[in-house]
């Protein structure tokens, strides 16, 4: 059978962690990208040990550190307050902090490799164009043309909130949040003994949270969490210097009281929690964000979006392979694979929200109780366990 002609929309962490498995496994792909490049705003850096393996398997892992775009070994730790005498119990997790332009350029590379493959940077998909109730192609702008691209299936990486959603007839369903993040980045390359060598988050009570995070060339990634207008906030230079340095550790704060000024790259993050109840309609699929929108507690929606597409590429391509066509038995089964872990996720992050209000007594003390409690009974928490996922055409 002829492959189909995929079209992938957004070359974010989703679209190209696909692309690359479906190019590489002979599927040909377009990817349309609406910015001129990798080069992004904000996202999350922290990749948790099951991608990393992944990434380790396939080579890309070792390219990665030896292009000095990834941090190996960064743990995740909470705590409440600054000083780090409570920390909150769970799990020990240990994954990688990788640069996300980094790793797209990457892949992006690995799939030039091959013919059918095809990455149009500066096209917005503007919407979809359906024919007899089925996307048929998507209604693009690129220089300030408009252009018609066709496809067999349409693969909807778009990242949060996307727009798409309603122009291909899909449902969201959105969740209460209570606040948004300030993220702020510090260059420490004249003090890079000083960066974490873990994920730090701190809360502080009454939703206060901040998160200090080491990042590659000796960032420093500081986000800033409580509810009220952060836009405003971050306008206000002395009244976010008198909320923001009392948190920062010790070791870090003349450094970041040195360096937080009017030019210190900054991006508020609107909080979201939401999904799409039906993740396709005939000749769409929607993966990653664009199909469930993930707050950056627990740092999970860059793992999520990944892990949407190892169990996408397993069942789409086995369905090539066996002459099947691509259709909404296929998509139902993707998502049926990926629902109980994005519900348990989300539903995570929607109670972490609502705890994070309480004041910092409060935190302590159920921290402090919890902590000896599980010491007691000898326990670590455990979070669900999740079914492993094989990424079997994620290959070299
Ligand atoms: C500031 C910030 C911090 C975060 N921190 C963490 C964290 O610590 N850990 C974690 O796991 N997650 C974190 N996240 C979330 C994480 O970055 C996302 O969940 C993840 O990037 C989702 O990947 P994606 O590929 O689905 O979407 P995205 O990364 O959003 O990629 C979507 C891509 O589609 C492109 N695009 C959008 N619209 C169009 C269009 N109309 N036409 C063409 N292209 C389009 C975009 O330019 C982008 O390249 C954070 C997010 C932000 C914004």
């Amino acid at each position: 059978m002829k492959p189909p002609r995929i079209v992938i929309v957004g070359g974010g962490p989703a679209g190209m962690v696909l692309a690359y498995q479906l190019v590489t496994n002979g599927v040909p792909v377009r990817v349309l990208e609406r910015h001129p490049d990798f080069e992004r705003e904000f996202r999350g850096e922290l990749l948790q040990a099951p991608v990393v393996e992944a990434l380790e398997r396939a080579g890309l892992f070792a390219a990665l550190l030896e292009r000095g775009q990834a941090l190996p070994d960064i743990e995740r730790v909470m705590y409440v307050g600054k000083r780090r005498t409570v920390r909150v119990p769970g799990p020990r997790e240990k994954g990688a902090v990788v640069s996300q332009p980094g790793m797209l350029a990457l892949l992006h590379e690995q799939c030039l490799r091959h013919p059918h493959y095809r990455l149009d940077f500066g096209a917005t998909v503007l919407d979809a164009v359906q024919e007899e109730g089925r996307v048929v192609a998507l209604r693009t702008r690129r220089d300030g043309v408009e252009e018609r691209v066709d496809g067999d299936l349409f693969i909807v990486c778009n990242g949060r909130n996307s727009h798409l959603r309603k122009s291909c007839g899909l449902e969201t369903e959105q969740f209460e949040t209570t606040a948004d993040a300030l993220w702020l980045r510090f260059d420490l390359s004249d003090a890079p003994e000083t960066l974490p060598t873990s994920l730090q988050v701190h809360m502080f009570g009454k939703g206060r949270v901040v998160v200090f995070q080491p990042s590659t060339r000796h960032r420093l990634h500081v986000a800033y969490s409580e509810p009220g207008d952060l836009n405003r906030l971050r306008k206000d230079l002395p009244e976010l210097r008198r909320r923001l340095l009392p948190t920062v550790p010790e070791a870090l704060q003349p450094h970041v009281a040195r360096k937080l000024d009017e030019e210190t790259e900054w991006q508020v993050l609107r909080i979201l929690v939401d999904r799409v109840t039906r993740w396709h309609a005939p000749g769409v699929l929607f993966l990653g964000d664009a199909a469930h929108t993930m707050s950056p507690s627990g740092g999970q929606g860059l793992n999520l979006a990944i892990k949407d597409t190892f169990v996408a590429a397993n069942h789409l391509l086995d369905a090539l392979r066996e002459d099947r066509p691509l259709d909404a038995a296929v998509f139902q089964r993707i998502q049926d694979e990926r629902q109980p872990e994005v519900d348990r996720v989300q539903a995570g992050q929607t109670r972490a929200g609502q705890m994070v209000l309480k004041p910092l007594g409060v935190l302590h003390l159920m921290f402090t109780l919890l902590g000896a409690v599980m010491a007691l009974a000898g326990k670590k928490m455990q979070g669900a366990a999740e079914p492993a996922i094989e990424p079997r055409y994620f290959i070299a």
